[in-house]
């Protein structure tokens, strides 16, 4: 077959871009996403072959080599992993698979608007495209495992790429080879390259050797990271390993590993980022837990594995005791998948709370990111409300920093017997809202709630410590029995004319008859003449507003 040139999806031209302007300091980092891919492609295929072992029969140990010809001046990475054929090579090297990326580049380029230049880029795993900053030219030779036909991908990074037949890629696997731009030849040193794997990717399991054949050399450990003794493992080492893990290049906030044993055996190496991942919220956004199986990578797709409330985990769980040909559609109900689900939720929240007693304000910087995702377990995880609601953090009618019920309620005023809470779309316009007024002029302090969940979990949680947690806009506030600081100090002519009052509420009802259920005169405005309140009983304003938006 002759050649074919194929154009990047558009967004693949401006990644390009942006990547070639940002990587710049940081250039050696090519090679830490190339050694990652190949040892992901290698995992993929040690995967694939428990069910076909024929795969990789004929070259049974993983490898990556790391190639200098310096007449070239060439570098090239191989590995003998999965491989991939000419839908792989278009899908995975010329587009932007996952749609939660493209929405990042977004967020990337209005930043770049912003401020003239891009420090976003250090939160996101560049991969592949990396290659470019270091090199003008590419080329990927792969030969998928169990196929016979090999390809050669070919490109300069502007907008287009080639892909033909090549007889000379690998029996199996993948070779890049990158064609060093003018002024890189620091890269075809022996000495530069053997300091940045040892520093990226020492983590890695499978051996990296520098060179091929009799005379390479190895570079790592090459032991699976999370089997080593803790004792053994460097701060650096446990980062680059969440680097390579989480396909992110955030330092982690908090890390947990841990060696259950007993019945059920099994090793976690778990972080939580401290930049919040651009896909969150993404439906098609892959799970952050690998599972693997005595060293065996399974999947990173096991839903059951960590509670959706805890989707910004990442990591991995190792288990002694799954057998290694489980299917994926088995591991939904496997109990003991179940018994290490809430193990790791227990552990995982406790280190949280530690974290919130000692360290108070470095957790509200964790609760800034992830607190409306472990919100959710407030409504889908009955067995940890009372942990959930210990660890919730609010914003605050009263206060700049964020609240815990627990303090709420130290601060309740005498005769306050609710937690009152306001739904809303946004801070700002919640602090603004007519409902507080009557709660603020008594110094009745209001948390604030803005996220979509919050309209959930408030009516299935009902209450923290015996007091209900209720809406201001619900039904007729019991403000009355709130006694200000100085409740003296009111006056006769403070309740108006109540005559002169009965005839306008009489008047509005008759001329409201068919938008409102019924029109009261309220304490709890100070400076606004009205406000819209749901009865008890009745649905949340904003819940109704919400799921009205949603069609229901
Ligand atoms: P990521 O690793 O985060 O998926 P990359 O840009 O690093 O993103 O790689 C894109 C995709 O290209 C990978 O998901 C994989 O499917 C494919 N790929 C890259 N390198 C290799 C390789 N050495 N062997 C097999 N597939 C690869
Ligand atoms: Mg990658």
């Amino acid at each position: 077959m002759s050649k074919e040139t194929l154009n990047f999806q558009a967004e693949v031209s401006r990644l390009l871009d942006i990547v070639a302007n940002s990587l710049y300091s940081n250039k050696e980092v090519f090679l830490r996403e190339l050694i990652s891919n190949a040892s992901d492609a290698c995992d993929k295929l040690r995967y694939a072959a428990i069910t076909q072992p024929d795969l990789a029969a004929e070259d049974p140990d993983y490898r990556v080599n790391i190639v200098v010809e310096k007449d070239n001046r060439t570098v090239l990475v191989e590995d003998n992993g999965i491989g991939m054929n000419r839908d792989d090579l278009v899908e995975n090297l010329g587009t932007i698979a996952r749609s939660g990326t493209l929405k990042f580049m977004q967020q990337m380029e209005q930043a770049r608007d912003a401020q003239g230049q891009v420090n976003l880029i250090g939160q996101f795993g560049v991969g592949f495209y990396a290659a470019f900053v270091v090199a003008d030219k590419v080329e990927v030779e792969t030969r998928r495992a169990g196929e016979e036909q090999g390809w050669r991908w070919t490109s300069d990074g502007r907008g287009e790429f080639t892909i033909e037949d090549c007889a000379d890629a690998p029996a199996r696997g993948t070779r890049v080879r990158l064609h060093l731009k003018e002024g890189e030849d620091e890269f075809l040193e022996d000495l530069r390259l053997r300091r940045i794997v040892q520093t990226y990717s020492d983590h890695i399991a499978i051996p990296i050797y520098l060179g091929q054949g009799e005379e390479a050399e190895q570079l790592n450990t090459a032991s699976a990271l999370w089997t080593r003794p803790k004792s053994e493992i460097t701060d650096q080492q446990y980062k680059e390993f969440y680097h390579h893990v989480a396909h992110a290049m955030d330092d982690p906030w908090l890390r947990l590993h841990f060696k259950a044993e007993g019945k059920v055996e099994y090793t976690c190496l778990l972080y939580v980022p401290s930049q919040k991942p651009y896909d969150l919220f993404h439906p098609d956004r892959k799970h952050g837990v690998k599972l693997y199986v005595r060293r065996v990578f399974i999947t990173d797709d096991c839903e059951e594995l960590v509670p959706a409330y805890m989707r910004f985990l990442r990591g991995v769980v190792d288990s002694e005791d799954l057998p290694l040909n489980i299917s994926r559609e088995l591991l939904q109900h496997n109990p003991l998948v179940t018994k290490i689900r809430q193990t790791l939720t227990n552990r995982v929240l406790n280190e949280l709370k530690k974290k919130a007693e000692k360290e108070p304000e470095d957790y509200a910087k964790f609760w800034d990111s992830f607190g409306a995702v472990l919100k959710e377990g407030l409504y889908e995880d009955p067995e940890q409300r009372d942990t959930l609601l210990e660890l919730a953090r609010f914003r605050s009618s009263e206060r700049d920093d964020v609240v815990s019920l627990k303090d709420y309620v130290a601060s309740m005023k005498e005769g306050q017997e609710s937690i009152y809470v306001i739904t809303g779309e946004n801070e700002d316009a919640l602090r603004k809202s007519p409902q507080l007024e009557g709660f603020r002029a008594k110094g009745i302090e209001v948390l604030l709630l803005s996220d979509p969940i919050d309209d959930f979990w408030v009516p299935a949680v009902g209450e923290y410590e015996g007091k209900a947690i209720k809406s201001v806009t619900r039904g007729a506030a019991e403000l009355d029995k709130v006694k200000t600081d100085d409740q003296s100090e009111e006056k006769a002519e403070d309740k108006g004319d109540e005559t002169a009052i009965g005839t306008l509420v009489a008047f509005l009802k008759t001329a409201l008859e068919d938008d409102v259920k019924d029109v009261r005169s309220t304490q709890r405005l100070t400076d606004s003449a009205c406000c819209l309140v749901a009865d008890d009983g009745d649905m949340d304003i904003h819940l109704s507003r919400l799921l009205r938006q949603h069609g229901q």
